[in-house]
């Protein structure tokens, strides 16, 4: 079986080899001297500011989402959240689970994000803007320099989900003045699923220091006063962040433009090649994690699950109203281009 999904996705060999290994027991100044090299290098990964933090959480991405929420926010405030898919659904239902007053600006499939969306809710009061900039649903990658300049103009609290668009497009914290950026291991980090995590700037370390939060296991206070000394305060997936120790000396010695660059070349290499065999990608602005393909006559799931069965490929299926329409073929992981030319031969067997 091989995995065009978008987490888990295949993974590298030697990343594999290291989850075999027996675990290290992690309150020793060995681990902490890795969690601490692990610290800079995400920082140096998303370009953040040299005040910024790192977040370890044992959760998957959600986890990070709902810290960032339940740390950063209060009932003080009036969030603004794109709702463009799932992703952003989950963000709207986080709020409301913590009391966090917040309007969603409601997108609907196939509709991009302009400036026209945004211009309603300018100076009405709003604090913070939350936002999955790649709506992984979909596939639409959102314009950033439009979503910051938005909050830089109304003095919001920028909060980005970047869990599948970080190292697939271009991203840089400081250069969008994005306060918390959000990831998680199993998406273009190609890791095992489990961790997640937050980087944080100084204006949200300043609101996570006075911020009540109604959380134990994650009040981000805890962390990182814990991480001041390359600690967790409860028992980490020790066996992924070793993993993620040797994806991130591999990243930082290929160059985060390198990894970028592979992404894109897989994407636009299987969108040409889906456009000249007459298969219908869809027409938004897209991440380069994956491309959405669109199935008129509603046989997207079953084309799913054939691709799957008669196959071994495994696309990665819409729930939902997309169920029948939407299938996406994710570029993250472990793959190669002649995967792609796999992928369109066998489409175009199973398509009438
Ligand atoms: C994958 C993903 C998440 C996290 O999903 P989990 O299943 O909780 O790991 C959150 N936001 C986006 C945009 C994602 O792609």
């Amino acid at each position: 079986m091989k995995l065009f999904t978008v987490g888990p996705v295949e993974m590298q060999e030697d990343i594999l080899q290291i989850g075999a290994e027996p675990l290290p027991y992690f309150r020793t100044a060995e681990f902490s001297e890795k969690m601490l090299k692990i610290e800079q290098q995400f920082k140096q990964v998303v370009n953040a500011p040299p005040e910024a933090r790192l977040t370890i959480l044992t959760a998957s991405g959600t986890g990070a989402m709902e810290a960032a929420v339940c740390n950063l926010l209060s009932s003080q405030d009036k969030a603004l959240v794109i709702d463009g898919g799932s992703f952003g659904h989950r963000f709207a239902q986080i709020c409301q689970c913590f009391h966090i007053p917040f309007e969603t600006i409601k997108l609907p499939f196939g509709q991009t994000l302009t400036a026209q969306q945004l211009a309603p809710y300018a100076h009405k009061g709003f604090t913070a803007l939350l936002v999955n900039l790649h709506e992984t649903s979909t596939g639409q990658l959102y314009d950033i320099n439009l979503l910051s300049r938005f909050c830089q103009e109304n003095g919001l609290l920028f909060i980005v989900d970047a869990i599948s668009t970080l190292l697939a497009d271009p991203f840089d914290m400081a250069a969008y003045g994005v306060n918390a950026v959000i990831t998680a291991s199993q998406k273009a980090l190609a890791l095992a699923p489990g961790l997640s995590f937050l980087i944080t700037d100084g204006r949200a370390n300043e609101r996570i220091a006075h911020n009540p939060t109604l959380s134990v296991y994650f009040d981000l206070k805890d962390y990182l006063k814990n991480m001041e000394r390359g600690q967790t305060p409860f028992t980490p997936a020790v066996g992924i962040i070793l993993q993620l120790e040797k994806r991130l000396q591999e990243i930082t010695a290929a160059g985060v433009g390198q990894i970028i660059q592979q992404h894109r070349m897989r994407a636009e290499y299987f969108r040409n090649a889906c456009q000249r065999n007459g298969i219908t990608v869809a027409s938004y602005p897209k991440s380069n994690a994956l491309t959405p393909l669109i199935f008129p006559q509603g046989n997207a799931y079953d084309v799913f699950l054939q691709m799957k069965e008669k196959f071994g490929l495994m696309l990665t299926p819409n729930g939902g109203e997309l169920a029948g329409s939407v299938l996406r073929v994710g570029h993250l992981g472990n793959l190669s281009l002649t995967d792609y030319d796999l992928v369109v031969n066998r489409l175009k067997e199973i398509l009438p």
